[in-house]
């Protein structure tokens, strides 16, 4: 699934975050501590190598919504963003801190001129994101940011699983 936002190309695939060797920028759904975890946090710091973990923990602790970024040592991107997506709840704040993520690591991706940049589904594993939310979400405050976009042209969501892929498919389908 893919969608042209004015110059920007959004699409969705199935597929392994790191594994994106044409992507400039990967993004990791981290936690606050940015120690590594599992999940795609456990699949990103296995590919880059030791060094990933050391160079985002001297950066931590950060908060729900917030974004570091770091080299991105073995792994074939030029930088890796760890984004501490919230944990799933009521909360009025979690949403917001959801959009911050996905915001918050476009900026960062802006400062090094990037041309690309590939998601996962944050917050949608252990934090238990409902995955329509999460995908409408991450999928409107991409194409929001898009309109003050100026070196990004590509964003790529990968998505671990069918079911991850259908709901951030139908989210683009529906922007309008
Ligand atoms: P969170 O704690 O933010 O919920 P998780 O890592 O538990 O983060 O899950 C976020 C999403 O990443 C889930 O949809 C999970 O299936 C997916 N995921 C796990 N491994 C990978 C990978 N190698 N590439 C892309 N996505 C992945």
């Amino acid at each position: 699934m893919q969608r042209q936002i004015g110059e920007l190309v959004i699409e969705c695939v199935h597929g392994d975050i790191t594994r994106q060797a044409d992507i400039d920028i990967i993004v990791n759904a981290a936690n606050k501590q940015l120690k590594g975890g599992g999940g795609v946090d456990g699949a990103i710091n296995r590919a880059a190598g030791p060094e990933l973990v050391k160079a985002s923990r001297a950066l931590a602790p950060i908060e729900a919504g917030q974004a570091v970024i770091t080299e991105a040592f073995e792994l074939p991107n030029d930088w890796v963003v760890h984004c501490v997506g919230p944990v799933y709840s009521q909360k009025p704040e979690v949403p917001k801190q959801l959009a911050a993520c996905y915001r918050n690591a476009l900026a960062l991706a802006e400062d090094k001129q990037a041309g690309s940049i590939a998601f996962p589904a944050i917050s949608a594993g252990i934090y238990g994101y409902p995955l329509d939310e999460a995908g409408a979400i991450a999928v409107q405050t991409v194409a929001e940011r898009a309109r003050e976009a100026v070196s990004i042209e590509h964003v790529r969501f990968v998505l671990f699983s069918e079911d991850v892929l259908a709901a951030f498919s139908e989210a683009l389908s529906e922007l309008s």
